[in-house]
């Protein structure tokens, strides 16, 4: 038998970053909305895990340090978008591809970027955030930057 109990496994951190799961119970949604191409809802997160009661925004502005996994991810796109576009299409300063090049690649990161930033704030709170598999248990504990003792 290998039944399996689904009650202790635990959820896969790729699959919950990836589908904006709380990452503290990974069960929970960090958007109201499920759609990103709604916009003026994109980035409307709950202020505490529906399932587990985690609060997402830590400390006041945590979120602004998304901007660098935003940075990251759409290099790394536009890396990849480049490099497959110069092996199927070549790449030369000599005739326009280079343009039709860039210009593809700026209008699909522009069309990229409701899911670009949801996926950056789902991998910026779970860097700071674990997993633990005892959340049921216990509640969330508010993770804060305890004032420096003088
Ligand atoms: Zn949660």
């Amino acid at each position: 038998m290998c039944a399996k109990n689904n009650q202790t496994d635990k959820p896969s951190l790729i699959k919950s970053v990836l589908t904006s799961r709380c990452p503290h119970c990974r069960e929970g949604a960090l958007f109201i909305y499920p759609n990103p191409y709604k916009l003026k809802t994109t980035m409307r997160m709950y202020e505490h895990c529906p399932v587990c009661g985690q609060k997402y925004e830590i400390e006041t502005g945590f979120f602004f340090g998304t901007g660098y996994i935003s940075y990251a991810l759409s290099v790394a796109y536009l890396f990849t978008f480049f490099l497959a576009w110069h092996l199927v299409f070549g790449l030369s300063v000599m005739d326009s591809s280079i343009f039709q090049c860039l210009a593809a690649g700026a209008f699909t990161i522009v069309l990229l970027q409701p899911l670009l930033q949801r996926l950056s704030r789902s991998i910026w709170i779970a860097i700071f955030v674990h997993y633990d598999p005892e959340w049921r248990n216990k509640p969330a504990q508010p993770k804060t930057i305890e004032p420096a003792a003088n």
